[in-house]
């Protein structure tokens, strides 16, 4: 019976640790030590292609050879991922000699030192020792790391260091099914003192907010867009300014006609800190939702998202209807419903055909979502038919009906 161990955070930043293998177990544990900035040294006569990868990028350095006790020379940790036990025990002697912590994958009791099973949350690293068991260590740390997820709240108790002064984070909430946030959307929302969201937020991701969250509905704000745009503004600079952690929270990615832009230039202006986390468009969730892909092996090399709220001739428009009726790939057309007549024409004019498949998806991976499959001719009429309602997206290109058995 040994003792128990003694657990540490290694801080490898620029510190040597040699990895003895190139096979399954070296390519899951090098990731996390370039994460950790270790000046990773890997010995081993041939690597995965993963582990290739890194040699290739420059991430690491590759000794394309057997283990040789000199490779330790400099080195603060050994790992050994290969599973002959008599190569592995003269790299744990060499460690030994030389005072260096060896980690081993083939035999646990042999190891000088253990890898923890991990999980982590922004600036937060939770890591569990098994007591010789690294399947209860997993088991566990999937327990903490669920619990996590679910927790309400930031994860430390009052404002962390660099949550102490106010700052913006423009989150992208994905197109409509709150399982399809990121992971840092998610857990920079749970981390919020204030919520700005728009109206195509899905609204089950603000049922979780805490109840002292403060909550802005940016679209009810009053007066005409582009004022209601400035208020929106107002209010993330005048909220972050007083100290408060405030999170933009817009429908499917920030920057896809999201006005993304101008709310980070504004809180760039005012000296606030802000970031963006990007979310799943709806210009390619949606179409996906529906069994489209936006691109296909021999149907589509390409796909445009382009936006409808003007008509073709707006003098407005910055879309070039005409170049855009000439190409073969796929066309995703957002807020396109009202004038999809003028847009179908107008394509159909410049040279696309009338047959080309097309469809509306809307609301799109909701409970409410409908789809409508038509053809470039003929979708605009159809539409009406069908009552089909915004949010949509209207998809037109081989891609529909590419994947119909
Ligand atoms: N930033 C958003 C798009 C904002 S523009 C994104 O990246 O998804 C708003 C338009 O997006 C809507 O008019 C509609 O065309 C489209 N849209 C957003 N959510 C949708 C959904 N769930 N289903 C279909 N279309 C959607």
């Amino acid at each position: 019976m040994s003792s128990s161990p003694y657990p540490l955070g290694l801080r490898l930043d620029g510190r040597r640790v040699v990895v003895v293998g190139g096979g399954a177990v070296a390519t899951r544990r090098v990731p996390a030590l370039l994460d950790a900035g270790a000046d990773v040294l890997l010995v081993a006569p041939e690597l995965t292609p993963a582990l290739r990868a890194h040699v290739n990028a420059a991430r690491l350095r590759w000794a394309p050879r057997r283990f040789t006790p000199e490779d330790l020379d400099g080195a603060w940790l050994v790992q050994v991922a290969i599973d002959d036990p008599a190569a592995a025990e003269s790299v744990s002697a060499a460690a030994a000699e030389r005072r260096i912590f060896c980690v081993r994958a083939d035999d646990r009791t042999a190891a000088t030192a253990w890898t923890p099973a991990v999980t982590r949350h922004g600036p937060v690293t939770v890591a569990v020792l098994g007591g010789g068991d690294p399947r209860r260590a997993m088991t566990i740390r999937d327990a903490i790391r669920d619990l996590l997820a679910a927790r309400e709240g930031p994860l430390v108790d009052g404002p962390a260091l660099d949550t102490a002064a106010g700052r913006v984070a423009l989150v992208g909430a994905g197109p409509g099914d709150p399982e399809l946030i990121t992971v840092r959307g998610w857990r920079l929302l749970t981390e919020a003192d204030v919520v700005v969201a728009d109206r195509l937020v899905p609204g089950l991701l603000l049922d979780e907010l805490r109840p002292d969250v403060e909550l802005v509905d940016a679209s009810k704000i009053p007066y005409g867009p582009s004022r209601a745009q400035e208020e929106i503004n107002e209010i993330l600079v005048d909220r972050a300014r007083a100290g408060a952690f405030v999170v933009r929270l817009k429908g499917g990615d920030p920057y896809v006609f999201g006005r993304g832009g101008e709310e980070l230039l504004a809180c760039a202006q005012a000296g606030v800190p802000v970031t963006v986390v990007p979310g799943v468009t709806s210009s390619i969730a949606a179409p996906a939702a529906a069994g489209i892909p936006v691109t296909h092996r021999g149907v589509a090399h390409e796909f445009t998202v382009v936006s409808g709220h003007l008509a073709p001739d707006s003098p407005a428009s910055l879309v070039s209807w005409e170049a855009l009726a000439g190409l073969r790939g796929t066309l995703v057309i957002l807020m396109g419903l009202k004038n999809l007549a003028a847009i179908t024409a107008t394509l159909i004019a410049h040279g696309r055909s009338p047959q080309t498949p097309a469809a509306v998806v809307q609301e799109a991976t909701t409970g409410a979502q409908r789809m409508l499959r038509s053809t470039l001719g003929a979708v605009a009429a159809d539409l009406v038919a069908a009552d089909i309602r915004p949010p949509a997206v209207v998809v037109v290109g081989d891609v529909v009906g590419a994947l119909d058995a």
